[in-house]
This record gives C-alpha cells, structure tokens and sequence, in this order.
C-alpha cells in the first residue's frame, strides 16, 4: 500500500461551468453556506497543525471552481511558503485563469490542471452547458497563459463522452506531437450526471490507445507520474498522454490521497463515504488540533479497508454527491 501523503483540497463547490458529466442537467446543487466553509484560516490551520504533522506533504487545490474562492492567491502563498510542502498543484475550469496564472505561479503554484473536454468552441459550450461566446476561447487564453508563465508540466484533463467528444480524442492526442502538455484521457465515471452516464456509457483508456496507436503509434513513457494516470507517448512527440482508467480498472491498492471538501470533512476515498470525519465542527467545538491529528492518523489505518471494501461490495449507491461537492 502506498504511502498516503496526498491531500485534495477542495477551496469550493461552487463553479462557474456546469459540466454535463460533473452536474445533474437542471437538477438544483445543495450548494455549501457561505458560513459553513473553512475560513482561510480553518484551512491553513489544518494544514499546518493537523495534515503536516501527520506527514501529508503534497496538495492540490481543487473545487467546484477553485479560482473562483475569494483571495486564492493570498492561499497558494500561504500554502507554498510552510518549509514542508514538497508539492503544490491546482485542478481548475481555466476560465478565470490568463489574468491571475502569473499571480499565482508567483505565488508558488508549479503544477496546474486544467480541464478541456474540446477543442471545438461549440461541443465545448455544450459540454459545460453554459452557452454564451467566447467560453472556450477564454479557456484557451487561461491555458497559453498558463504555459507562458511556466507551469511545468501543463497538463490537460478530458472527460471521453461518447457521442459528444469522443471524435475529438485524435485532435486532443496530437497537441501534445508539437508542445509539452500532458493530455490526461479521464474515463467518465458514473458520479453526478447518472442519466447522462446511463445513456451514453464510458470509453475505455484501452480504446483510446488503439485509435491513437491505429493512427502515430504509443509506447510507454519514461515519464511516470505519482498518480493514477498511466502514461504514454507519440513516437517523437513533445508530449505525453496520460489515461486514468477508474472504470476499467481498480486502482485502489496504489491510492496515495485522501480529500478535505470545502465544508471541512476529510473524506479517504472519492467512492465512499464511509470513515469520513468533520474537522470543521471539531475544530469550532475547541477540539485540539493534537486531538484532530488522532482522528486523522486512525482514519489513515483503516483507508485500506475502506478502499477495499469499496472495491468488493461494487460501487453501485454510493456517490450521493457530484464530484463539485466532493472536491474532484
Ligand atoms: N472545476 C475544476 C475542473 O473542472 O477542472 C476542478 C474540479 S472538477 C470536479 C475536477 C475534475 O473532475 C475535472 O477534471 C473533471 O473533468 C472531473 N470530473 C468531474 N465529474 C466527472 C465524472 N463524472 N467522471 C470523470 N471525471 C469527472
Ligand atoms: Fe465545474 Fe469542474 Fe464540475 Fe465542470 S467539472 S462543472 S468546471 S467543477
């Protein structure tokens, strides 16, 4: 089992897109309270007095839409400056990214994800079910700022939706021939929009290597990340392509994360609930921070099991949230 020293930090759930796959079309979301949120200083508390101390030493920022929390920047700073943060990284929509990446990499983000599920204006607005002009371009103009200020590696996350963007995995694989983004294929997984999951399925990373084999040839890459995306390239690209295959394949054994959501509850395993604790109301009810250390050691004993056990019983009933709500 791996060492689990990887905390996903989820800054809000609240976001700015509406993703097909990610939220139920016209459902209402039970959005987190403004005063049910960690505070900036709740947050930077638990991360020093609780997640430190108990040896997590990498983080991503994530949301619903990260940038859209209120002094994010202020944030990142604070996060990147504690002597024990080996890694920080964010997962955000890029809308609101071109005029802040600078801020932020100045700051002390390195690594940034961002997601782009098309390359084609249109099937992008209707993804992220938001019409209006110029979404995709302003997304755009968020990744070549990233890339111009220098976040290394840049890395690209698309959801495959057949029937939607699935045409698009040829055009999304050959950005990486001349640049060195990280194109990252996700499986769609069956969290948040369960009609459009039960409707259109999923396609499998297997099937995407094929098309892209079929057409420049893959092989393996050298590149091995620490997560769970297992990586390949084009003969000769710039770039590499990354696939994260939760639906065909289990990877639970080699899980190195656990999640905080943005209403504080430490969650062990994005496909089940069960063990996660409340850190915010122990920590507003005066609970220690050495007492809160406990809980999340104990919590960390037993991860396997939970992973497991999620594993054997089938996952089937047990995403009750979307993955805005859990921190993706
Ligand atoms: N808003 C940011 C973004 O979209 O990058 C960060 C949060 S989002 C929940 C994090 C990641 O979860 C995104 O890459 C998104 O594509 C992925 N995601 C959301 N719902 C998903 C689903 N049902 N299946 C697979 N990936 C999903
Ligand atoms: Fe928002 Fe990200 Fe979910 Fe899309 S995937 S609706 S951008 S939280």
């Amino acid at each position: 089992m791996n060492q689990v020293d990887y905390l996903r930090i989820s800054l809000i759930d609240r976001c700015n897109f509406r993703c097909q796959y990610c939220m139920p079309e016209g459902a209402e979301i039970d959005y987190i309270l403004q005063q049910q949120l960690l505070t900036d200083v709740e947050l930077l508390t638990l991360i020093q007095e609780v997640f430190i101390p108990v040896g997590f030493t990498r983080f991503r920022l994530t949301g619903g839409e990260p940038l859209l929390r209120p002094h994010v920047v202020e944030l990142v700073r604070a996060i990147a400056s504690f002597p024990q943060t080996q890694d920080l990284s964010m997962t955000t929509n890029g809308f609101l990214l071109a005029p802040i990446a600078q801020n932020l990499y100045d700051a002390g983000l390195r690594r940034i994800n961002i997601s782009l599920d098309s390359l084609e204006p249109e099937i992008f607005d209707q993804i992220i079910g938001n019409r209006g002009r110029g979404k995709w371009e302003q997304v755009w103009q968020g990744i070549q700022a990233a890339y111009s200020v220098g976040f290394d590696p840049l890395k690209l996350n698309v959801v495959v939706i057949p029937g939607v963007n699935d045409h698009e995995v040829l055009n999304l694989a050959a950005l990486t021939l001349e640049r060195n983004w990280h194109i990252r294929f996700i499986e769609f997984m069956p969290i948040g929009n369960w009609q459009l999951f039960g409707d259109r399925g999923w396609v499998s990373s297997a099937e995407l290597r094929q098309q892209i084999r079929d057409r420049w040839g893959l092989t393996e890459s050298q590149v091995c990340g620490a997560g769970p995306a297992d990586v390949f390239q084009i003969p000769g690209a710039k770039g590499t392509l990354g696939f994260i295959s939760q639906m065909s394949e289990c990877f639970c054994d080699r899980c190195n994360r656990m999640r905080l959501s943005a209403d504080g509850w430490l969650r062990p395993c994005l496909l089940n609930e069960n063990g996660q604790i409340d850190l915010k109301t122990a920590l507003r009810a005066g609970i220690s921070t050495a007492q809160l250390q406990e809980q999340v050691r104990e919590l960390l004993a037993i991860k396997p099991e939970i992973n497991f056990k999620q594993r054997e019983s089938g996952t089937e009933g047990s995403y009750t949230r979307t993955m805005s709500q859990i921190g993706g």
